[in-house]
């Protein structure tokens, strides 16, 4: 099956925003996507969004090596090369359930990769999964997380996001934009560690 594909402006930089990864996380980007449509942005280069990579309804976490080897996750590595996106954001969706898990401070050695940070909003912000950072090279990857209910607040948290990449000149400028977008110290800090983490995999 064929991936909609939605490109807003032109040229370089490519930043590249794709959603529904897996299970019924497409929920969550078909409505990021209808937003984005009518956004009036001032796009620098191009941003494109993918609002759904996995067609069926299985869950694999991207963590597992079998995701690489599953439909999703070769459209998804597939999308990656294609476009080549210096800023690359992964939107995923939890249910409560599962955010213990998620932003559990021993993540990384546990499941080794780091936990995430969660916004007042709910949005969870962190990385990629490792497996996807040693595949492709992308300057600066991050992963958002959308609860999969009472989502309203965290969407507009997720728009901003979105808005700050496709607006930045470079990937320098979205970086430090980001870094400040939360005016928390911790926040700050745990932004500069996820620099340093996603430049352990950079070639
Ligand atoms: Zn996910």
């Amino acid at each position: 099956m064929m991936e909609e594909i939605l490109v807003k402006g032109g040229g370089l930089p490519v930043k590249l925003a794709v959603g529904g990864l897996h299970g019924r996380e497409w929920i969550v980007s078909r409505r990021i996507e209808s937003k984005i449509r009518s956004v009036d942005w001032s796009i620098v280069g191009s941003f494109i969004f993918v609002p759904r990579v996995s067609f069926d309804a299985y869950y694999r976490t991207t963590l597992d090596i079998s995701f690489y080897r599953s439909e999703a996750g070769l459209n998804l590595i597939r999308l990656i090369k294609r476009f080549k996106p210096s800023i690359y954001i992964e939107i995923h969706g939890y249910a409560k359930s599962s955010l213990r898990r998620l932003v559990d401070p021993m993540r990384l050695q546990k499941k080794g990769v780091p936990s995430f940070f969660k916004l007042k909003s709910g949005l969870l912000l962190g990385s990629i999964s490792p497996i996807t950072l040693s595949l492709v090279d992308i300057e600066l990857p991050l992963a958002l997380e959308l609860p999969l209910k009472h989502r309203r607040n965290a969407l507009i948290d997720c728009m901003r996001l979105l808005r700050i990449v496709a607006e930045s000149r470079s990937v320098e400028d979205a970086w430090k934009i980001l870094i400040g977008y939360y005016n928390d110290p911790v926040f700050r800090s745990y932004m500069e560690r996820m620099k340093i983490w996603i430049n352990l995999f950079r070639r």
